[in-house]
């Protein structure tokens, strides 16, 4: 368990972090979301104690990271943005030297590495200097030494940088998997992997918390107004002067894409949120046109992200 208190980083009058407080529970995957610069990787490097705070407290697991890093750390595997690995040493060589620093006893060190390994799908490359992998590869034995003496918490700064699409997808179900038995805080700019992977999200901004919630609560309180899509056989002049006689209509968009001969499909916003699915069919019924589709559109985390932040996340 992950318990965050007030945490400030101050560098001169700038406030990096500015009293942030959240708790992660064991089974638990949050994901921490923020624009550049928003404070998520000082945010990470105090959690771990590898930074100091200005004010505040972190406990892992009921130790205080400052007043017991030793036990506290014990319980953390971190994987920083750049992973901590040395180009100069082979995978396998690297790995054990991460059971020495995890003050993994001597006889089970082997089978620990063995295990790392096989969890990453790195055991080919064993032999293989670091600097000579690809990045992916990099990325895995990155997350590989995390892992070292299966900690309970895990923080993970952008793990699917610099993969794949095929290794995002199986690092994500190996997250997912972890999240089971593990706390995990994972960073990321790609909000359609947050929302995939992650239980909760905390979204931050100039260093302070703007809100914490389930991936689905935040887009159902934080959504806003919210649209309709419809596809209909109509003359395009006729249909707009409709839905402009209905009141409380903000917006008809013409969507570019392609719903077959003769229809169009269109994208209608209320201007007060209101439910205009009703309206809309009443008015193609006495209107005369011919309504193939009608539904919600549906808000993503990313049009929440960008209206709290002013910032673009990426989708893939
Ligand atoms: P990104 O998504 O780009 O990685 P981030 O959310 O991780 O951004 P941080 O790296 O935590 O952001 O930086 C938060 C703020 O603190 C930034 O404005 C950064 O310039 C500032 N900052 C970080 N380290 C220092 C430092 N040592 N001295 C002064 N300012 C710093």
């Amino acid at each position: 368990m992950i318990k965050v208190e007030n945490l400030v980083k101050q560098y001169g009058d700038f406030r990096a972090v500015d009293d942030l407080s959240f708790t992660v529970e064991k089974g638990e995957i949050l994901g921490f979301l923020g624009p550049n610069g928003a404070g998520k990787s000082t945010t990470m490097n105090m959690i771990t104690g590898y930074n100091s705070a200005t004010e505040g407290n972190v406990t892992i697991n009921g130790f205080n990271i400052y007043d017991e890093p030793e036990k506290a750390k014990r319980c953390i595997g971190y994987l920083p943005e750049i992973p901590p690995v040395y180009p100069d040493m082979r995978v396998r060589e690297y790995l054990s030297f991460c059971t020495e620093l995890k003050e993994i006893p001597k006889k089970d060190r082997a089978a620990e590495v063995e295990r790392v390994m096989e969890l990453l799908h790195v055991k080919h490359m064993q032999n293989k200097l670091i600097k000579h992998l690809s990045k992916g590869y990099r990325q895995r034995v990155g997350l590989a030494q995390a892992l070292v003496g299966n900690p309970e918490v895990l923080i993970l700064d952008e793990p699917t940088v610099g993969l794949d699409p095929m290794q995002i997808t199986w690092m994500r179900g190996l997250i997912r998997s972890l999240g089971k038995e593990h706390t995990i805080i994972l960073s990321s700019h790609i909000l359609f992997e947050v929302n995939a992977v992650c239980d909760r999200v905390l979204i931050i901004n100039h260093g302070k918390k703007l809100v914490i919630d389930t991936p689905e609560n935040i887009i159902r309180t934080l959504g806003g107004t919210s649209g309709v899509r419809l596809v209909v056989r109509a003359e395009e002049e006729d249909f707009r002067m409709a839905v402009g006689s209905l009141p409380n209509i903000s917006r008809c968009e013409k969507l570019s894409e392609d719903v077959g001969e003769g229809l169009t499909a269109y994208a209608v916003y209320s201007s007060d949120g209101a439910e205009i699915r009703d309206r809309l069919f009443a008015l193609c019924a006495a209107r005369g046109f011919c309504l193939f589709e009608l539904g919600a559109i549906q808000k993503t985390l990313e049009d929440v992200f960008i209206a709290m932040t002013g910032e673009e996340g990426s989708t893939i």
